[in-house]
């Protein structure tokens, strides 16, 4: 038996510490916006290496905030197109549009689940303001080649994080690439809260004192409003608990790069496709996730033996009805992607046995 996830035991080595950490700030006289939000927001700021950490209530809502303040800065406008990769998870898209920004669906590379920088020329247009990255269950979707891209367009590279806290390109993390960057700490993320949570990070002092007023009623200063904001703050619990977890990320994010090594050296099933690693420090394997013609009966192979699977993601975003204007468009990339994908267990609470009768279910499929 091997369950796709189970939360309980992965959080059960920081139970202890979590439990302390709840304690103090019950115990404490700041439930708002105290002492553990500004010392996680430090915390994260020079984990990621970069100079500032806004908590936010979630990660759609970092993400949102982003390009809301933008629009405070008069760098885009309503309309203005942002390109996003077609095979992400919904709320990257959902951030876009909640600002009436138009968002632009490339196609990504089949090996690497990210944006294709090959394909993003020929999206630009004169209202083309900035792209959407997202670091797709966990590999870095960033490059030299990618900056160069937006600096001659004059383009904002916004990240989204949420499936790849610590991951790395050439020695810098996911947060510090882009201009600014948007997380989630949601419960299953690499670095997970027991609830909702979420960040902003960027380089940019003015970008981050926006979104500090923005998530905050749109308040620089108590009852003196510069924006229309919106309440969307990191808890002072969550806080607490995320520094916590943040001090055994890069273990956990090693132990996860430990199972993707036995996975990819032992899984040798000509009816799976298995992922391109990439550079070990660029991936930190939110998702194992492998393609297979026969996913129904891969799946059900795989329970049969007691294995879980989940499917990340069974319906493109472009086959949502929550985005019927889309639905006459194609995508051939992405939906084989949604066709074919199927995501083995990957935890770190998961044994070496574990990750073995994984191993030898999937060989012994077909
Ligand atoms: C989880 C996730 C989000 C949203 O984060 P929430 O905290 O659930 O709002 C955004 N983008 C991607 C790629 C995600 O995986």
């Amino acid at each position: 038996m091997v369950p796709f996830l189970n939360i309980r035991s992965i959080n059960a080595p920081y139970r202890n510490e979590i439990m302390a950490a709840i304690a103090s700030v019950v115990d404490s006289e700041q439930y708002i916006l105290g002492g553990k939000v500004a010392e996680f927001e430090r915390e994260f700021a020079g984990y990621c290496g970069t100079t500032n950490a806004i908590g936010t209530g979630n990660g759609l809502d970092a993400l949102t905030l982003i390009w809301r303040a933008y629009k405070e800065m008069g760098v885009m406008r309503e309309g203005d197109e942002i390109l996003v990769p077609a095979n992400t998870y919904i709320a990257s898209i959902l951030s876009i549009t909640e600002n009436r920004l138009t968002p632009v669906l490339v196609e990504p590379d089949i090996k690497t689940y990210n944006l294709d920088v090959g394909q993003l020329g020929k999206h630009l247009t004169k209202r083309t303001k900035g792209m959407l990255t997202v670091h797709l269950y966990g590999r870095v979707a960033y490059s030299e080649e990618m900056q160069q891209l937006a600096d001659a367009h004059g383009l904002k590279i916004v990240e989204d994080c949420a499936q790849a806290q610590g991951a790395m390109y050439r020695g810098a993390r996911t947060g510090s690439l882009g201009e600014a960057s948007g997380f989630s700490f949601y419960p299953t993320k690499n670095l997970g809260a027991i609830g909702d949570a979420g960040a902003v990070t960027t380089r940019e002092d003015r970008l981050a004192g926006i979104v500090r007023a923005l998530r905050n009623y749109g308040s620089h200063k108590k009852y003196h409003n510069l924006y229309t904001g919106v309440n969307s703050r990191l808890d002072e619990l969550q806080a607490a608990i995320l520094s916590v977890k943040l001090r055994a990320l890069d273990r956990d994010n090693d132990r996860r790069r430990e199972i993707a090594r036995m996975y990819l050296s032992r899984i040798s099933n000509p009816c799976l496709q298995l992922p391109e690693p990439g550079p070990e420090e660029s991936n930190v394997w939110h998702l194992f996730v492998v393609r297979t013609d026969q996913r129904a009966e891969f799946q059900q192979h795989l329970t049969d033996r007691g294995i879980g699977t989940i499917i990340n993601y069974p319906i493109p975003p472009h086959r949502q009805p929550a985005f019927g204007e889309w639905a006459a468009r194609s995508y051939p990339i992405t939906e084989k992607i949604h066709d074919t994908v199927i995501s083995l267990p990957l935890n770190t609470a998961m044994t070496d046995d574990d990750v073995a009768e994984v191993i030898d279910a999937c060989n012994a499929f077909g």
